[in-house]
């Protein structure tokens, strides 16, 4: 993928970010527009397109995205008041980074999970 991908130019340290956390295989990163006080974006370093395809290709390294967001969440002091982990995924979810990324968001409630639309 590479130079095509936003999230990979960002790991690649070619678009900046307000990193927050880092490992070997992931990156957690502060949203350029954040939707909560907290809003951090956990991903994993190697390119997958969605939740889907990262956990059935690699089951440990979605377990490292996982345990990235919590430690994110912890180092921003969420766990307390608790969090919201989100993947939004495909059209019908609203992806529009197709590398995959665990949104973090916090720091005040936040609201029903969705809002009812069903038509
Ligand atoms: P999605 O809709 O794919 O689930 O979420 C993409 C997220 O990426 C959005 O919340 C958007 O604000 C964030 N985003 C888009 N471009 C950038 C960027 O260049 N840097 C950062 N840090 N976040 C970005
Ligand atoms: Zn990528």
């Amino acid at each position: 993928m590479g130079s095509d991908c936003l999230f990979c130019r960002i790991v690649a340290g070619e678009i900046p970010a307000t990193v927050v956390r880092e490992t070997d295989t992931t990156l957690a990163f502060r949203d350029i527009d954040p939707k909560a006080p907290v809003h951090v974006l956990v991903i994993p370093k190697e390119h997958y397109a969605d939740v889907a395809t990262l956990a059935q290709g690699d089951p440990a390294l979605a377990a490292d995205v996982l345990a990235t967001s919590a430690a994110a969440a912890e180092d921003e002091g969420l766990l307390g008041d608790g969090f919201r982990l989100m993947f939004n995924t495909g059209v019908y979810g609203g992806q529009e980074v197709f590398h995959v990324h665990a949104h973090l968001l916090g720091g005040a409630p936040l609201g029903p999970m969705l809002a009812r639309n069903l038509a």
